[in-house]
């Protein structure tokens, strides 16, 4: 599935959340499994990086409540 090319015109999106610039065929990425899209491959990166963030932070904090003593 994640080997599947993306492609433009599958974009839930036609503008880049950041910059409001129409998004380009390079910087496409998936979420939620659909493809979303942005203006330039660095746009995408930083939401990727924000990605990346909130399920580390969630995935500790799933580590911590199972620590925690709190769970039955
Ligand atoms: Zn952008």
């Amino acid at each position: 599935m994640a080997d599947e090319p993306m492609r433009i015109e599958d974009a839930v999106n036609e503008t880049c959340p950041w910059s409001g610039k129409p998004i380009a065929a390079d910087s496409l990425t998936r979420y939620a499994g659909a493809v979303v899209g942005f203006c330039n491959p660095g746009c995408r990166d930083k939401f990727a990086s924000a990605i990346g963030h909130f399920e580390a932070a969630l995935a500790e904090r799933r580590l911590a409540s199972s620590m925690g003593g709190t769970a039955e």
